[in-house]
């Protein structure tokens, strides 16, 4: 178990070897459990955390609120700032790099 600034992140540890959809490691419930016919369509379903989170990130496919907006997901220009601390525009390498909120978490 990790612990960052007094918050406890349980399945932190262990997401880089976790399965995706297997392992509860976004809380106690697998996510396979929580959407069945998403795991049901998914042709990934061996996929870890980690590798899916890298992959993404390589083809820009998180869903940043700029890529939200630029989908036309979000509509408002206002929505595409960070969620976490709201002083910059939520781009993948704001989330992963910059944010002072997050920077906590990595
Ligand atoms: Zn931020």
């Amino acid at each position: 178990m990790s612990q960052t600034g007094g918050k406890r992140y349980p399945y932190w540890d262990q997401s880089r070897s976790a399965y995706f959809w297997k392992d509860p490691w976004l809380g106690d419930i697998p996510l396979r459990i929580c959407f069945p016919r998403l795991f049901q369509v998914s042709i990934q379903k061996e996929a870890k955390v980690f590798d899916m989170t890298i992959r993404e990130l390589l083809l820009d496919r998180i869903p940043t609120r700029h890529n939200l907006f630029s989908n036309r997901v979000i509509v408002d220009l206002g929505g595409i700032y960070c969620v976490f601390c709201n002083e910059s525009v939520e781009l993948a390498c704001h989330l992963f790099v910059r944010c002072q909120f997050l920077g906590q978490v990595w």
